[in-house]
């Protein structure tokens, strides 16, 4: 019987993998596409400047940055309006109310 070891298995389903990765960002239709002129914006004094930031993660397109000092402290969020599509997911992820769209 033939020798299968790892390599000579994982290399043809790797090959196979990426070819289904390919194929469905081809065709993906869910990509986040312009919804709204307006952009995104900060109210500094609503801020809490969590390090843990939903508003961060919730972004799409990777709009909103944040410089972390530490495991508990963080810089105000930094939002790029060049970057922002105006989706809106941050306004919805905020805590505190931070992120209106204007
Ligand atoms: S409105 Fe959407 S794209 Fe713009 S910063 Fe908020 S989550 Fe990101």
């Amino acid at each position: 019987m033939e020798d299968m070891t790892n390599s000579t298995i994982a290399y043809p389903l790797s090959e196979m993998l990426s070819a289904k990765y390919h194929l469905n960002n081809m065709f993906n239709r869910s990509k986040p596409k312009m919804t709204n002129t307006k952009k995104a914006v900060l109210t500094k004094s609503s801020c809490d400047k969590s390090p843990m930031c939903p508003a961060k993660k919730a972004c799409p397109v990777g709009a909103i940055s944040q410089r972390t000092t530490s495991i508990m402290f963080a810089d105000y969020p930094v939002i790029d309006t060049d970057l922002c599509i105006g989706c809106g997911a941050c306004v919805d992820s905020c805590r505190g109310g931070a992120i209106r769209m204007n």
